[in-house]
């Protein structure tokens, strides 16, 4: 096993670093939203930089040329995604769900004509996808879900209701789960499709969230028509892809580089604070906590780069990607509270403070990571899925 990178690799990695360099507009940094914190400013500043990256096809690396993509090596696409993270480009979940769930899931189901139409202009970064998967009634068991899709000559019609939908009020589609089929079990009457969210008879509703932002939504359809050409993969067959569509989502591969950004500041902040006169550095329970953190941090790493690994060996990750996803959003959850531990009560205070310490960062993190554990299935549905999927354990 060897766990350096190719000359290849390393240089590539400074290239990344010099364009982010350049390429970072000084006013995101000021803004610095945190996930969940996107303003009608610094979305556009994200989406301008979307379209940066598409120009350089950074946006989608590994996807493949007749779409748009490098073909670059997943090795590559991970080297990305940590710099990106690392140096807080303005790079959205919008993205991740666009770039790296949805259209990864179109290449591997859609016709064609739908690769054309949408992963070719999501490799330029000209359009972003919003989830419609969950409902009132239907979250942790997705298969539940209600909103009907019935063909009418050569269109869907669409009734029902979606929630949670994260940036549903500003993406230009949705990838939606209807079901197709009621007289048939949950799970083989469910398909998936493509739906433009400007179509008549779609209400969005803001819901706020745990940062006081506008983040997630209510989304309503009221006899929407969409052509049937918006069908992606088999009509009756969309519980499958839908599962590898949340495979995707949970098999993200930044988020430790994200983290060790903090850990370096953490670890700065405690070499230069006094408490009581002593330096913070010299505390041996802070010392403590920093080193466990950072060794967990250094686990998911490694679980990330499995998941690379896998993706360049042509695998396709299931409850690796579970397994990654409940130890990131734990790593996450664990680092947000030492940090506020070694913060103090500074750290509970918001940016407009003139006593704020890291512009507020570990307390934006303490609210958000609330959530990491629950979007994209809960943490108990993974252990749930890894239990059964990884372990063999019979279904409940
Ligand atoms: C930040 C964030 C972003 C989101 N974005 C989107 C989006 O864009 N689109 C979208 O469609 N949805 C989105 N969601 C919704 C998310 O997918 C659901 O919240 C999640 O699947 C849980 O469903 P629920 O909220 O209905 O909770 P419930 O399913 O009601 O679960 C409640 C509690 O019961 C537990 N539980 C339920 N069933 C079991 C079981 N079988 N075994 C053990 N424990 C169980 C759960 O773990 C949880 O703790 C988002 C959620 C968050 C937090």
């Amino acid at each position: 096993m060897d766990f350096r990178f190719t000359e290849e690799e390393v240089s590539f990695r400074e290239e990344v670093r010099q364009w982010l360099k350049q390429e970072i507009p000084q006013r995101w940094t000021e803004l610095d939203p945190g996930i969940w914190e996107e303003t009608e400013e610094s979305w556009a500043l994200s989406r301008q930089f979307q379209r940066k990256l598409g120009q350089k096809g950074w946006l989608t690396p590994a996807y493949p040329k007749d779409y748009g993509g490098l073909e670059l090596s997943h090795m590559k696409r991970l080297i990305l995604a940590e710099e990106l993270a690392y140096n807080r480009a303005p790079i959205s979940i919008e993205v991740e769900i666009t770039v790296n769930w949805v259209a990864p899931t179109i290449i591997l189901f859609g016709t064609e004509k739908q690769k054309e139409d949408y992963v070719t202009r999501v490799a330029k970064g000209d359009i972003i996808f919003c989830l419609g998967y969950s409902e009132p009634n239907a979250g942790s068991d997705l298969a539940a879900l209600q909103t009907r899709a019935v063909e009418v000559g050569d269109e869907y019609v669409i009734n029902g209701q979606k929630t949670w939908c994260s940036y549903g009020h500003l993406a230009d589609y949705c990838w939606l789960a209807a079901r197709t089929d009621p007289d048939v079990p949950k799970h083989k009457g469910v398909s998936m499709f493509v739906v433009d969210m400007k179509t008549p008879g779609i209400t969005v509703r803001p819901l706020i969230n745990v940062l006081n932002r506008h983040s997630f939504n209510e989304v309503f359809f009221d006899d929407v028509r969409i052509p049937k050409e918006n069908l992606v993969g088999q009509k009756n067959n969309g519980w499958y892809q839908l599962v590898i569509a949340l495979d995707f989502e949970r098999s993200s591969i930044g988020g430790p580089a994200a983290n060790q950004r903090l850990i370096e500041e953490l670890v700065h902040y405690a070499k230069e604070t006094k408490r009581n006169g002593e330096p913070l550095a010299d505390d041996p329970l802070i010392r403590n906590e920093l080193a466990n953190v950072a060794v967990e941090n250094e686990v998911a790493r490694m679980v990330c780069y499995r998941i690379a690994w896998m993706y360049s060996k042509g695998l396709h990750p299931s409850y690796e990607s579970s397994m990654s996803m409940v130890f990131a959003s734990e790593v996450l959850r664990h680092m947000a509270n030492v940090g506020m531990r070694i913060l103090g009560h500074y750290g509970e205070l918001d940016r407009d403070s003139k006593w704020t310490i890291m512009n507020a960062r570990i307390m934006r993190m303490c609210l958000s990571s609330l959530s990491i554990g629950v979007g994209g299935g809960s943490n108990e549905i993974q252990r749930n899925i890894i239990a059964m999927r990884g372990l063999g354990l019979p279904r409940q």
